[in-house]
């Protein structure tokens, strides 16, 4: 049974993939929210969870022992976390350096299968924000192709700057699109564009996106930071 946040959610993204003739992955973004309200949705049916911290996510694991749950890592990766990340994750969002590629492949268990990586690009060029650049993209995706088996190239994924123009931000979605396709095109493992949070995911999809990464919509306000 779904709950009433979860079905508006899952209701607004399929309204959006109807209209714009494209499916999206709903990533439910479980940040700073107890591990008891992951139960609940996953209880729900819902099976992909993001966090932003490696050790708050393992807290959570540890608690819930659901090996159906599929977890992505959608917060920096700072590089002496990157070994714990490639054993607690599903999925690792936000490689943005080539530095960070060795040291995931070499810490990623065989038995687990390839580690998901997507590429995370500061699309908007702000200087406070993580992402490798536009045009450092194409080499990093060929870094990560190299580590394959241990590494699975997947996409891209970008957080657009929180700007109040809506069409501003739709152009940021745009861009991403052309660049996923131009960086698709030569590597064909690549099947999903990370953008849209629980503001903006239905303009995300009409640009491409094929995951949303929702948490308010889905949990309410987050606990402020610790
Ligand atoms: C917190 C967060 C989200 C979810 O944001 P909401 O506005 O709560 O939907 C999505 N992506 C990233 C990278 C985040 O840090």
């Amino acid at each position: 049974m779904l709950t009433p946040a979860l079905d508006a959610v899952v209701q607004r993204i399929e309204n959006a993939a109807r209209q714009y003739g494209r499916p999206a992955r709903l990533l439910a973004v479980s940040k700073r929210q107890p591990a008891a309200a992951v139960a609940a949705l996953a209880a729900a049916g819902q099976r992909a969870f993001g966090e932003n911290y490696v050790q708050e996510a393992q807290g959570k694991q540890a608690e819930l022992r659901d090996p159906t749950l599929e977890w992505h890592l959608i917060g920096h990766l700072q590089s002496n976390k990157a070994a714990t990340a490639a054993q607690a994750f599903d999925w690792v969002q936000t490689v943005d350096r080539a530095k960070l590629v060795p040291l995931l492949a070499a810490a990623r268990p065989d038995e687990r299968g390839p580690l998901n990586v997507l590429i995370q690009v500061n699309i908007d060029d702000e200087a406070s924000k993580h992402g490798c650049r536009p045009e450092d993209a194409g080499a990093l995706a060929d870094a990560v192709a190299a580590a394959a088996p241990r590494l699975a190239l997947r996409g891209l994924m970008a957080i657009p700057a929180p700007l109040e123009d809506m069409d501003r931000r739709r152009a940021a979605f745009a861009r991403m699109k052309t660049l996923f396709d131009t960086l698709a095109a030569s590597h064909p493992s690549m099947d999903t564009l990370s953008m849209g949070m629980s503001e903006d995911f239905d303009l995300a999809i009409a640009e491409g996106a094929t995951m949303v990464r929702v948490g308010t919509a889905l949990f309410g306000e987050r606990a402020p930071r610790s």
